[in-house]
């Protein structure tokens, strides 16, 4: 029996390759690839690698082998950004996806275990994953098959001497390793200019919406559109309030719509009193929290909205972001498999 979802989550095609286009215009003469871990950044990693794939983007990064695995039906390139463990090897010697090796281990292990095609994660400050420098330029890498050298930056969102530091350790590496590629920037780092893109970009966040740095804004547009149903239009008296802990108190008689959407659907608790439905342009705001699987919004402008109709949720996520506090990549990665996808 096919219950039909009481949310989905519209995603709006047309802007997700819009985005990777204006990211690959953004991006010079390097090539632009995309960000697809986590299940697209929540969005549905199947539905986007096809999109993203259909605009012209040949190069995919996951976190992991699962993710790799998902995608394999498409027959894309795909990279693996969290290498390979022991446990990794039997399926990443199948060939859908490259490792990106980032320590001395993992770079054994994949010569041990047959070698070929690799990608390389090299630190140049971050300090999260990659191999140093130091051990680049010592010879660690000598005899591999590198098709893409990667770095990446810990603040490319702000401007702070750190990028120029780790831009200058990695351009170093040019000519170094025998790789094929060299790419640095994330969706932040392409708005840094010229110098931090390389051959290959990483765009994830602002293929889907999001805005890395203000100045980007003008050339990314909305992907994902959270979208809920009414399950009761009610009256609230001047006086009485709505929800968990009584936070909002209607100022005069209120027509309050309850919508199946709430927290542990990813529409974040930081949103309450803050976060709005939009219909035809208008702002209905959310009244008091949001409760684990519900919410209320306020619809006394709109009489004809009634039990059953369907709303779009306002998720600009770089407004929703400065008025929650909570960052546009956990608003977006946090959308719940309860929404039906597509
Ligand atoms: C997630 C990730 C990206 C994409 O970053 P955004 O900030 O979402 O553009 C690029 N490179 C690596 C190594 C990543 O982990």
């Amino acid at each position: 029996m096919e219950i039909p979802a009481p949310l989905r989550l519209r995603i709006d095609r047309d802007a997700l390759q819009s985005n990777w286009q204006a990211l690959d215009r953004l991006s010079g003469t390097a090539a632009c690839g995309a960000a697809v871990k986590a299940n697209g950044y929540g969005l549905g990693a199947t539905l986007v690698a096809k999109a993203l794939a259909e605009a012209g983007c040949r190069d995919f990064f996951v976190a992991n082998w699962a993710e790799a695995l998902a995608l394999a039906p498409l027959g894309l390139t795909v990279s693996v950004l969290h290498g390979l463990r022991a446990d990794d090897v039997e399926v990443a010697r199948a060939g859908f996806a490259r490792p990106v090796l980032s320590t001395p281990e993992q770079i054994a292990r994949w010569r041990d275990s047959g070698g070929g095609l690799c990608d390389v994660m090299v630190d140049t400050g971050m300090n999260r994953l990659g191999v140093s420098v130091e051990a680049v330029t010592g010879g660690l890498l000598d005899g591999l098959q590198i098709e893409t050298l990667l770095s990446h930056l810990a603040c490319a969102d702000e401007d702070v001497p750190m990028n120029a530091r780790q831009q200058a350790a990695f351009a170093g590496l040019k000519g170094q390793t025998g790789a094929r590629r060299m790419s640095l920037a994330n969706s932040a780092g392409i708005g840094l200019g010229a110098d931090y893109r390389f051959d290959l970009t990483r765009p994830g966040l602002a293929l889907y919406g999001g805005v890395p740095r203000p100045d980007m804004a003008q050339h990314l547009r909305q992907v994902a559109w959270p979208e809920a149903q009414i399950l009761q239009r009610r009256h609230v008296p001047a006086g009485e309030t709505v929800g968990y802990n009584a936070t909002w108190t209607a100022p005069a008689d209120t027509e309050v719509a309850i919508l199946n959407l709430g927290y542990a659907d990813g529409y974040r608790r930081a949103l309450s009193g803050l976060g709005a439905a939009v219909v035809d342009g208008v702002k209905l705001p959310v009244l008091g929290r949001v409760s684990m699987d519900l919410l209320a919004i306020n619809v006394t402008a709109r009489a004809d909205l009634a039990e059953g109709d369907w709303l779009s949720m306002d998720y600009d996520l770089a407004a929703a972001s400065a008025a929650s506090g909570v960052s546009q990549y956990e608003l977006l990665t946090g959308l719940a498999q309860r929404f039906a996808r597509g």
